[in-house]
């Protein structure tokens, strides 16, 4: 990053998107110091040349900026020491992405630049938005929150779009985030642990729109519509999106369900900013082939559709999913998280049985019995697989669903939420050698 050149830089945090960051930094000539609490890290660092030192034993004052990597504590459960000492000496504190957006101010300030945030959808809708570009032949760079480090990814050039999935601690440590157009989906109360209240939250996710060329807003929830309306008012810059818009998904396979339709609004509002014409958004829609543990279909035997879902971690997910069939066979379970599937009761009668994994079984088991849902206890994602897709195709149904959504975290039986979808997808695929 050469916007960056002969400015003095640390670096904490020294996993994936943080070797990016002092490579980039390096190479645009900035005198950088790199460090992280693992020495494993350092090493790694070290061992391709990259400049490491002890932080620890720094004097901040002489630093001009300290980056830190996705992870590190700025406020809760306490700040990183790196972050009290750089407030301390009054240096500044920020993250990848606000270098990308120093960078393409500095090389390529008509550069297109997308960024994408919100509680759910970033990545369908990031994934969706670049699908859709690089279908009409635009040179695309995708990444960020999802995929690869935005320090990563090609620079900016005039002829290339840059579309960047945000996370909100990126956003907080992203002061002059300007992008083309910016996509604020939706806001629900998800992690709360790292933010603090939910106006904290909200703030910070606000402040990917404030600046942007084009807002793309959702007015679905109550936190989004408020952001809409503070912002609003300011020439036509804002586009109110919904899951409710009228938008024809019939050849969409991949995006099934009101939530997905949100989530396609926002896509066409950025690609319109961008002058794509809508023709070209449709036909990207149609060709999308969706993301996987998304929803995602898995091939299996017999009339059954087998979906998985492995990204529902929490409640809200799972709603969305349910909300998608009118019918399900429905596997859940994992490391519940609070107010477990409660919320999901208004669409009980989607149900026709459940099939129970993980910690969360038990207290699941008495939710649905609570309200007359048949259900089984099965422990692990392979039994549930088989009782479910075995009770599919003796309903007599002409096109049966199993739906994998665990409105769960993962950690009680895998490492990751893709490690489960793959569990998932396996399980199904032994169907067929039955
Ligand atoms: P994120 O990147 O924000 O975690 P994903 O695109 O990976 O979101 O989708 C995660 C899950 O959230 C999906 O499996 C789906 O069930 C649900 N989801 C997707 N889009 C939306 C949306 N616009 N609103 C609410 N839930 C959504």
């Amino acid at each position: 990053a050469t916007a960056f050149a002969g400015r003095r830089v640390a670096v904490f945090g020294l996993g994936g998107s943080g070797l990016s960051t002092v490579r980039s930094l390096v190479a645009g000539g900035a005198a950088v110091l790199a460090f992280d609490d693992s020495m494993d890290a350092v090493a790694k660092a070290e061992a391709e040349g990259l400049p490491t030192g002890d932080l620890r034993a720094a004097d901040f004052g002489t630093f001009d900026s300290l980056v830190l990597a996705p992870g590190v504590p700025l406020t809760h459960p306490a700040p990183h020491w790196s972050v009290q000492r750089a407030q301390a000496a009054g240096v500044e504190i920020i993250g990848d992405v606000e270098i990308f957006c120093r960078e393409r101010r500095a090389i390529a300030p008509d550069a297109p630049f997308v960024a994408i945030t919100g509680t759910n959808g970033k990545s369908t809708t990031t994934a969706l938005i670049a699908h859709v570009l690089r279908s009409a032949g635009w040179d695309v760079q995708m990444g960020g929150n999802i995929g690869v480090a935005v320090l990563d990814l090609a620079p900016p050039a005039a002829n290339r779009v840059h579309v960047v999935e945000c996370s909100s601690y990126q956003i907080d440590l992203a002061p002059t985030l300007d992008p083309t157009v910016g996509v604020m989906l939706n806001l629900s109360e998800d992690h709360l642990e790292r933010h603090g209240a939910m106006e904290n939250y909200a703030a910070i996710k606000e402040r990917l729109v404030a600046r942007s060329g084009t807002a793309v807003v959702g007015r679905d929830d109550a936190f989004a519509r408020a952001m809409a309306e503070r912002i609003g008012g300011e020439g036509g810059r804002v586009v109110a999106i919904s899951e409710t818009d009228p938008l024809n998904l019939s050849r969409a396979r991949a995006l099934r369900g009101a939530h997905n339709v949100q989530n396609a609004s926002a896509a066409l509002a950025a690609a319109r900013a961008l002058g794509l014409p809508d023709e070209a958004t449709f036909d990207g829609f149609a060709s999308f082939p969706g993301l996987a543990h998304r929803m995602e279909e898995v091939p299996g035997p017999g009339r059954t559709t087998f979906i998985n879902d492995s990204k529902a971690t929490n409640a809200d997910s799972a709603e969305k999913a349910l909300a998608s069939f009118e019918k399900v066979f429905w596997i859940l379970g994992g490391k519940p998280k609070t107010g477990g599937v409660e919320a999901l009761v208004p669409l009980f009668g989607r149900v026709t049985k459940a099939y129970l994994i993980g910690e969360a079984s038990a207290a699941f088991a008495k939710t649905l019995a609570a309200h007359g849902v048949p259900h089984a206890e099965l422990g692990t994602i392979e039994r549930a697989t088989e009782a479910a897709a075995s009770d599919a195709e003796a309903s007599g149904e002409a096109e049966p669903v199993v739906l994998f959504s665990p409105a769960c975290a993962s950690f009680d039986q895998f490492r990751n939420f893709e490690q489960r979808g793959e569990a998932f997808r396996r399980a199904v695929q032994a169907l067929d050698a039955r």
